[in-house]
C-alpha cells in the first residue's frame, strides 16, 4: 500500500492552517519523510505517524520551511523519556547538507546522537533504493526534487523549483506530482517558485496523471488555482491541505 499524507503545505508564512513543508510517503507501513519545515513533525503525530519509526528523512533544500523541525525531531529523540533509539537514521539532502547538519549541531550540541547511528548523506542525481533524486533550480539555492518509486507507481515531490527540465524530466509519466505552487498566474517569481501557469507546463510536459498543488502563500488563497492550472494541464488536479490523504 502506498500512502501519501500531506504534512505541510504551507511556505515561510506562519499559517495555523498551513504548516511548512512536509510529505509523508507510507510504502508498506514505512514511513519516508520529505522535507520536515516548522510544525511538520507535530502534523506528523497528529497524522499517526510515529516519529520514533522514522528510519529515513529526505530534505529538498536547505531554506526552514523545509528543514528547520529537524531540530526537534533529533532533540526529541535523544531525550524522549523512556526511549533509547538504537536503528540506524538516514537524512539525505542536497550538496553542502552535511556542513550544514554539523553547523546546527555546533549551535545545538544536544541534537547530535546519543544512542543510535546517524548517516548524513549529500545526493546528487542519483537513486537510493526506491529513492530517485535530481537537483532543480531554486534560485541560487542547491535544491533536489525527489521521486519514489514502489508497487508500479511513481510519486513526485518537487520541493521548491523554477521551471526547469529537470523537474519535468523526475516527473514523466508519475502517478502523483505533489508539486509547488506558490503564485497564481497574476504573479511569478522566475527561475526561483511556480506559478499556477508553470504547474500547468510541467504537469502537461511530463504528463503526470495526477497532481497536487503545495507551498501555497497566503495570497494564493480563495483563488482558484485548480482552474488556473486546468486551462493548460487536463488531468487530475488538487489543492493540498494539511494532512490530507491520498492513496495511490
Ligand atoms: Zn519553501
Ligand atoms: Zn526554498
Amino acid at each position: 500500500l502506498l500512502e501519501v499524507i500531506l504534512l505541510g503545505t504551507g511556505t515561510s508564512a506562519p499559517n495555523l492552517k498551513r504548516r511548512s513543508s512536509g510529505v509523508c510517503i507510507q510504502v508498506d507501513d514505512e514511513p519516508f519523510i520529505f522535507d520536515l519545515g516548522a510544525g511538520t513533525l507535530h502534523r506528523m503525530l497528529e497524522a499517526g505517524i510515529d516519529y520514533k519509526k522514522v528510519n529515513r528523512i529526505f530534505i529538498t533544500h536547505q531554506h526552514p520551511d523545509h528543514c528547520s523541525d529537524l531540530i526537534p525531531f533529533l532533540f526529541g529523540t535523544n531525550y524522549t523519556l523512556g526511549f533509547e533509539r538504537k536503528t540506524p537514521l538516514s537524512i539525505y539532502g542536497p550538496k553542502g547538507f552535511k556542513g550544514f547538519i554539523k553547523k546546527m549541531a555546533a549551535l545545538f550540541p544536544w541534537i547530535t546522537p546519543k544512542t543510535y547511528p546517524l548517516e548524513i548523506r549529500e545526493l546528487g542525481k542519483e537513486r537510493i533504493d526506491q529513492v530517485k533524486a535530481v537537483p532543480v533550480l531554486h534560485g541560487g539555492m542547491q535544491a533536489l526534487s525527489y521521486r519514489l518509486e514502489a508497487d508500479g507507481k511513481a510519486i513526485v515531490y518537487s520541493g521548491d523549483a523554477g521551471y526547469c527540465q529537470d523537474l519535468i524530466d523526475i516527473a514523466q509519466d508519475a502517478d502523483l506530482l505533489i508539486i509547488e505552487c506558490s503564485f497564481p498566474e497574476t504573479m511569478s517569481l522566475p527561475k526561483v517558485h511556480l506559478n499556477t501557469a508553470d504547474v500547468g507546463r510541467i504537469a502537461k510536459a511530463s504528463n503526470a496523471k495526477r497532481v497536487i498543488l503545495t507551498h501555497l502563500n497566503p495570497f494564493c488563497e480563495g483563488v482558484d488555482l485548480v482552474g488556473q492550472v486546468c486551462k493548460i494541464y487536463s488531468g487530475v488536479v488538487e489543492e493540498g491541505k494539511d494532512l490530507m490523504r491520498i492513496v495511490i
